[in-house]
């Protein structure tokens, strides 16, 4: 009889990402960053809202992580 182990714990493996309030790379310091990007060779990238929505699909196809923090924007 097969029967199934009683002790399976679902586990989700948790990335902490350390993120810094930080500018965009791109409009530079005076506008904040929701969209963190650690590409492949762990080189950190910040982008306004802006920013990040118009290389969103770009940037997900050549990260190796992106962090969306859109949604936590202040009007
Ligand atoms: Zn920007």
């Amino acid at each position: 009889m097969d029967d199934a182990p009683v002790d399976i714990v679902d586990r989700h493996r948790t990335t902490v990402f350390e993120i810094d309030r930080d500018g965009c790379d791109r409009c530079g310091p005076h506008v904040e960053a929701f969209v963190f990007v650690e590409m492949p060779d762990g080189k950190p990238l910040s982008y306004c809202h802006h920013c990040g929505t118009r290389f969103w699909v770009e940037l997900n196809r050549q990260a190796a992580h992106v962090y969306d923090l859109r949604h936590m924007r202040t009007p």
